[in-house]
């Protein structure tokens, strides 16, 4: 639990890739984003690994993420924080969510739930099976968060928000049927932990936000404020992601990567700054970053920035 004392000082924002596959642009735009937006604060930019999804996880990903970021001349504040590594504090955040009554054992199965209408965000709305107590003939499967309400935010580039939480998403699962602790929980504890005041990712989470807003609530944790950045799409209006197998980041051409991410952010950096150093990049884009020119969309087409392309 936290309490109002224990809010942010500081400001400070982060970047928080799940390392299921390379850096890919979408990923890059992120941490542009995000970091740019923290120093333009003053404040703390932190780099986590979301690996709390182990199977889909490789240490040699986040190892390359990383490698790519320093190329492309990141400076992230203190070590990475690996979810992989705080079972136990996600563990102690549950058992005081039972405590509270606010999560409830789920007997349901995934094929029993594929029959559920899609929500908001096209996955499946829990009807609410096991919410009032395991029916005969379920054990504890998975332990899901009780959800009640509407959760409205401003978004600093999306705008105003709102979601009524039952009807939009449903209840949604902290501990998965499989051990592992689901990213709603681990984002808002470790967001809570980090003392991160900010936050400043793709809008493909835009609608994971209210539910975190409310276990945020739930726990007294304090709620940052968020901007939600255009994602990149490739030509059949899909997010670039690891499973559409989008192209890596080259760190041989990391300023017109940089370039580009930030021409998609809205930025209007001058045409030169494409062949810049690295260093020329970093010094024009920290001067001149304005979240308020970041184009309110929720995706937009990924350019391609390679050399060869560009006339
Ligand atoms: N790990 C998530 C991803 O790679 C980002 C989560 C977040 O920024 O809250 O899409």
């Amino acid at each position: 639990m936290w309490t109002m004392t224990s809010a942010p000082l500081f400001p400070c924002g982060r970047f928080a890739p799940s390392p299921t596959g390379p850096l890919h642009f979408g990923s890059l735009v992120a941490a542009l984003g995000s970091c740019l937006e923290a120093r333009a604060r003053g404040g703390r930019w932190l780099v986590r690994m979301e690996d709390v999804d182990r199977p889909r996880c490789r240490q040699a990903h986040a190892d390359a993420i990383l490698a790519v970021l320093e190329a492309c001349g990141f400076e992230w504040d203190g070590a990475v924080l690996y979810q992989s590594a705080r079972d136990a504090r996600y563990r102690a955040v549950l058992a005081d969510l039972r405590a509270l009554g606010a999560v409830y054992p789920c007997g349901c199965t995934r094929a029993e739930l594929a029959a559920a209408h899609p929500g908001i965000d096209g996955a499946p709305v829990y009807p609410g099976t096991c919410r009032g107590g395991l029916p005969p003939g379920k054990s504890a499967r998975a332990w899901r968060l009780r959800l009640e309400g509407s959760i409205g935010f401003d978004d600093a580039v999306q705008g105003r928000q709102c979601q009524h939480l039952p009807r939009d998403v449903g209840d949604c699962v902290l501990l998965r049927a499989d051990g592992l602790f689901a990213y709603q929980l681990a984002v808002v504890v470790d967001d809570a932990d980090q003392g991160v005041d900010h936050v400043v990712r793709g809008a493909d989470l835009i609608h994971s936000t209210p539910r975190q807003i409310y276990l945020q609530r739930l726990l007294g944790a304090p709620t940052p404020d968020y901007a939600h950045l255009p994602v990149a799409v490739d030509a059949h209006g899909q997010k670039l992601s690891k499973q559409t197998l989008a192209a890596p980041v080259d760190a041989a051409h990391a300023v017109p990567a940089l370039f580009a991410a930030l021409r998609f952010l809205g930025q209007n950096p001058p045409p030169e700054l494409r062949r810049a150093t690295s260093a020329e990049f970093w010094a024009w884009a920290r001067a001149h970053w304005r979240l308020a020119r970041v184009p309110r969309a929720l995706g937009q087409p990924a350019p391609d920035y390679h050399e060869e392309n560009i006339t």
